[in-house]
């Protein structure tokens, strides 16, 4: 249970981070929800609020350093305390062969999913170092294996980088009793690939499988739901997981044995 604990969620209002908040709040923890999107953060809020939960919603592009900073800073100070970080805002970015991508896909995505996740943590361990807590790094098991299918070089880059990133803070903050955990989904029903595979004649090049045909993740039998990952994420930030920490976690219904 996450009673008296306080969390921040990024990328809170929409897959992967909506459900873990709402997991979260039903926990029994109060949330700070950080998007892009302030609208879909606010629906999250009134959702936990509908369910007898606290949120505050502060809207935030995680790959803005000095804006980032100041929004952690107001989540915490709203309940003087944090104990929780889930670190899961993300985009598909750009998907296209190496020699389409330009310098300039390749850092958005790069700096969207890698570099945010650098501040996020950075940000959060002052008030984190206080009491101990948890962090969550929303990975991918593109980060881990290549990908069925091509175009997916940056994305693919950028969350190897966040495992290697989560591995080095897990060593680093063990001292001060922070546990850092990665957390690798396969295919999961969210909004994320609305706006990357639209392109006809760029869908061709990659031959990536757009829709999720049975069978693609063995135990689901096409693509896992958002709640299923809420629930790994609810773990690993509980006391229950006290002793876990600098781990990756396939959630992926064996998709990566395929
Ligand atoms: P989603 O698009 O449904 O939700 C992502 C949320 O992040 C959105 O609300 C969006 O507004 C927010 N966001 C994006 N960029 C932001 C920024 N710069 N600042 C603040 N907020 C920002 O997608 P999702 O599938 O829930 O993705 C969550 C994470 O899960 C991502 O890191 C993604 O790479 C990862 N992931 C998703 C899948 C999948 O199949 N859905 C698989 C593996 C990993």
């Amino acid at each position: 249970m996450m009673e008296q604990k306080v969390a921040i969620i990024t990328g809170a209002g929409s897959g992967i981070g909506k459900a873990t908040a709402l997991r979260l709040a039903k926990s029994g923890a109060k949330v700070g929800l950080i998007d892009l999107h302030e609208g879909d953060a606010v629906a999250v809020k009134e959702d936990i609020e509908h369910q007898g939960g606290e949120a505050i919603v502060v809207q935030a592009d995680v790959a803005d350093s000095a804006v980032l900073e100041k929004a952690i800073k107001r989540i915490v100070q709203r309940w003087e305390r944090l104990d929780s970080v889930f670190v899961n805002a993300g985009i598909n970015g750009r998907v296209a062969p190496i020699e389409d991508l330009s310098p300039e896909d390749w850092d958005q995505t790069l700096t969207m999913n890698l570099k945010s996740t650098f501040l996020t943590v950075k940000y959060a361990v002052p008030y984190l170092k206080e009491y101990g807590g948890s962090i969550v790094i929303t990975s991918s098991i593109n980060g881990n294996r290549t990908f069925t299918g091509f175009g997916m070089a940056a994305y693919s880059s950028s969350k190897a980088g966040q495992m290697a990133f989560g591995k080095m803070a897990a060593l680093e903050l063990a001292e001060y009793r922070i546990r850092v955990n990665i957390i690798c989904p396969g295919a999961i029903q969210t909004n994320i690939g609305e706006n990357t595979f639209t392109d006809e004649a760029n869908l061709a090049k990659i031959r990536i499988p757009v829709v999720f045909p049975e069978g693609s993740q063995p135990l689901e039998h096409g693509a896992g739901k958002p709640e299923q990952v809420a629930d790994l994420v609810h773990f690993l930030l509980s006391d229950e997981a006290s002793h876990i920490t600098g781990t990756e976690i396939f959630v992926d219904g064996a998709e990566s044995l395929l």
